[in-house]
């Protein structure tokens, strides 16, 4: 890792407006920036009517970790990824567990800077089977992305990123462009959700970018964070399993996960009772394969084939303890094709991390 200063690196996906302005089109809150200004990121400047991203390999954490803990269940099971994140983001919301690198913006000054290369080199010495662009709002860092994507895939690493799904479809495309393999997108709720806490954004952009990355060929599973008092009435969870259904599908896994007290949000953590009513809801409306995360209940984290219903891939402590399926991807009691994409990683323990 080297440290030194770095100077601000030139925008991607950007326009020339009028009187210096420039609009930038990484994400769609498409920010109108004036000379001088920051977008609301905090990560994009107008320097003399050009846009630049002052946060370029500018990182907050970088550590080897499990793709289970994504949570990625469905995607190279049992591998690591080594996992990076910078700072600032392109949401607020008042329960981020992220808060004290996703609301400080970075300055020009001194830097922990990690070049793309270097990034990859600490991945395979690690012994990671592929990177990871997490914790804070990865497409905002959109320049170092693509350049860390390229060189993970010259040496035959795999691409995935953590995102909450606001991106622009330029951005998206660039991302799959170079190298994005697989990503989890963060459904916040319904349109009341957005509207209310989340600064009064459309969840649609989220459902329609993860329908166009799977037609990218991208893998995609869905998050839903059910946060007590924001979302976890029928009205609004049943929207959102409605939508997975009719936009992405059956097949799409869908981890409906706990919330717990963060940042400026102190309702108590969700009710267990409401997470599992989430669940039948969710295996009764046909999706195919969902999880509860964040109760530490290994058979809400198990994946059980959709027609027989034995139980495939079992996980405990975000770690694969039971892998039964054919080499082809499918379930060896019936035959029935699993949604799993590449391949798993046996005997792959977590000591070299923690
Ligand atoms: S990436 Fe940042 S500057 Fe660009 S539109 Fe999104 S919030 Fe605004």
């Amino acid at each position: 890792m080297i440290t030194r200063k770095q100077s601000p690196t030139k925008a991607r996906l950007y326009f020339k407006v009028s009187k210096g302005y420039v609009l930038c089109g990484v994400c769609e809150r498409r920010c109108l920036i004036g000379p001088g200004e920051k977008g609301y990121c905090g990560n994009r400047v107008n320097i003399g009517g050009e846009l630049y991203n002052i946060g370029y390999g500018v990182l907050s954490a970088v550590e080897s970790r499990p793709i289970e803990i994504k949570p990625l269940f469905h995607f190279w099971p049992n591998s690591t990824a080594l996992t990076f994140s910078g700072w600032s983001c392109n949401f607020h919301c008042p329960w981020c567990q992220n808060f004290t690198l996703s609301f400080n913006t970075p300055s020009t000054n001194e830097q922990y800077y990690v070049p793309p290369e270097k990034l990859v080199e600490k991945a395979i010495r690690n012994g990671d089977e592929g990177l990871c662009a997490s914790f804070n709002e990865p497409t905002i860092h959109l320049e170092y992305l693509v350049d860390a994507f390229r060189e993970a895939k010259k040496h035959g690493l795999y691409n995935t990123i953590v995102s909450n799904g606001y991106m622009t479809l330029d951005a998206l495309k660039e991302l799959r462009e170079a190298g994005l393999d697989g990503l989890n997108f963060d459904i916040k709720g319904c349109r009341e959700t957005y509207k209310k806490f989340i600064g009064a954004l459309d969840p649609m952009v989220v459902f329609r970018n993860a329908r166009v990355a799977l037609d990218l060929g991208i893998h995609v599973e869905m998050v839903f964070l059910v946060v007590t008092g924001a979302n976890d009435y029928s009205e609004c969870y049943e929207w959102v399993l409605e939508k997975h259904i009719e936009i992405l599908g059956y097949d799409v896994p869908l981890h409906i996960n706990r919330y717990y007290p963060s940042w400026k949000y102190h309702e108590p953590p969700t009710s267990l009772k409401t997470l599992f009513e989430i669940y039948e809801k969710a295996k009764e409306y046909g999706i195919r394969y969902v999880y509860v995360g964040n109760i530490g209940d290994p058979k809400y984290e198990t994946t059980y084939c959709p027609r027989c219903g034995k139980p495939l891939i079992a996980r405990s402590g975000y770690r694969v303890i039971y892998y039964k399926l054919t080499k082809n991807g499918r379930c060896p009691y019936c035959g029935f094709k699993i949604n799993i994409v590449g391949k798993y990683i046996p005997n792959k323990g977590l000591s070299f991390i923690i």
